[in-house]
């Protein structure tokens, strides 16, 4: 049985906070449906103290930021871009289209079609979050969507140049300077001066992916990813140093950012805790990171790798870090994460910045029911059928006209009906 040596906070806490976000985000997104851009501009300066009548970003603006990075920052840029495409470029071309003669006759098939446009959120507010633009944009890009428009907040009171070389690069037709709810709402909605988009996507603070799951149905999102989560799974083969720095730093991501540590070992778990104190007196973000190990960290011992796979199972976190003897046990056996980082030679930073797999990952136990963005993503898979001959459909109308009066569906079986008079040249007994 597992013995928790700390745990995070309580669930009456969290859905307090809950429920003011989802208020904030509920009167957000009446007033841009309502007002369009003077709503977009208010909320704007509100939030983000960032006033300016058109919130796309000019040519020469794009330019001059790009200007303001050195050589190697760009040439760094370029270079996680070009896994990330590589590896969506891989995964599209896993997603063959269908087409199968399933009867004599009978032609069943799928495209994948990708969506018109897509609206990619790149956060902004704690950190110039530019690896969120590679992970939207380029996997948008890649899947084939025609209109790609990106929006990120300003950063210390003005466009952050690296988010906006990185949106620039990775191919994005629009780039605003726009951030939070407003940002979405504006996307999503369209106002007078931003055409709306069909879907949206990209991670955000509590406030962002609140925004997403309201406007799910007018536009379609790609999943709930809000506050970053970390789990590292460890036995007494890792050391307390690497628990305690890939703990700490996925918690700097913000205070409401969960990073637990399960393992078999009660001396890696002690060992971790005095490590994490240590690093928490010299690491420069440790005034975030602090905030979010005393609210939500939380310490596990378990008996064997088989409960842990369990507990983490249950915890559905998006990113698992596993340092056992063992990593592949656990990418056979668990079924709910966001993302597997599997040995201590990887570790979440490579897959958040650079790696290649696609970093947008469900939180808040979303991982039961879906993974990450991917190219998958932004295509709809639609089906079509051709019945090639008249027996075919005698035959398949046939069986649908007794399954359609079983229903009580008349309209439906004199369609069927139809066709078996027109095709078979017979009756059918009603
Ligand atoms: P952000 O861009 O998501 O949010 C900043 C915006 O929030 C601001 O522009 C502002 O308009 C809005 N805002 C702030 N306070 C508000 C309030 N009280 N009411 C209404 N709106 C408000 O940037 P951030 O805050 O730094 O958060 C980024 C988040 O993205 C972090 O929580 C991080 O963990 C998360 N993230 C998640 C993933 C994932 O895949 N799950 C990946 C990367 C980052």
């Amino acid at each position: 049985m597992e013995r928790w040596l700390k745990r995070g906070m309580g669930q009456a806490e969290s859905a307090e906070a809950d429920a003011k976000v989802r208020e904030t985000v509920e009167r957000i997104l009446e007033d841009v449906s309502r007002r369009g851009d003077d709503a977009v501009r208010e909320l704007s300066i509100r939030f983000d103290g960032w006033d300016r009548r058109d919130y796309r970003l000019s040519d020469a603006e794009i330019e001059a930021c790009l200007g303001r990075l050195g050589r190697r920052e760009v040439e760094d840029i370029a270079f996680a871009q070009e896994q990330v495409r590589n590896f969506a470029r891989h995964q599209r071309e896993a997603m063959r289209d269908v087409e199968v003669e399933t009867l004599p006759g009978v032609v069943l098939g799928h495209r994948n079609i990708p969506v018109g446009s897509a609206g990619c959120y790149v956060p902004g507010g704690k950190y110039p979050l530019l690896a969120s633009a590679h992970m939207s944009v380029i996997t948008a890009r890649v899947a084939g969507v025609p209109r790609v428009i990106t929006c990120a907040p300003p950063y210390r009171g003005e466009p952050a140049a690296a988010i906006v070389a990185a949106q620039h690069m990775a191919g994005a037709d629009e780039i605003y300077c726009l951030g939070g709810v407003q940002a979405v709402a504006a996307m999503a909605l369209g106002t007078q001066s931003i055409a709306p988009v069909d879907m949206l996507v990209g991670p955000g603070n509590a406030y962002v992916a609140e925004a997403k799951r309201q406007l799910f149905g007018r536009v379609g999102i790609d999943l709930l990813a809000g506050p970053t989560e970390t789990l590292v799974i460890a036995d007494e083969s890792a050391d307390a140093e690497l628990c305690a720095t890939d703990l700490l730093g996925q918690a700097e991501h913000g205070p409401d950012s969960p990073a637990v540590l399960l393992t078999t070992s009660e001396a890696l778990a002690r060992g971790t805790i005095a490590e994490v104190e240590r690093l928490l007196g010299i690491l420069p973000t440790a005034p975030i990171a602090r905030q979010a190990w005393e609210r939500h960290g939380a310490v596990c011992v378990a008996g064997d790798d088989a409960e842990m796979a369990r507990i983490a199972d249950g915890i559905a976190s998006e990113h698992v870090q596993v340092m056992t003897r063992d990593p592949d046990y656990f990418l056979r056996h668990m079924r709910n994460y966001g993302a597997l980082f599997l040995g201590p030679r990887t570790n979440v930073a490579y897959g958040d910045k650079v790696i290649g797999t696609n970093h947008t990952l469900p939180t808040r136990r979303a991982a039961r029911y879906t993974g990450g963005l991917w190219v998958g993503k932004f295509l709809k898979t639609c089906t079509y059928q051709r019945v090639l001959t008249d027996e075919a459909s005698a035959l398949v109308g046939g069986y649908c006209s007794r399954l359609c009066a079983l229903e009580g569906f008349v309209g439906h079986a004199e369609q069927a009906n139809l066709r078996v008079r027109r095709y078979g040249g017979r009756d059918v007994p009603y």
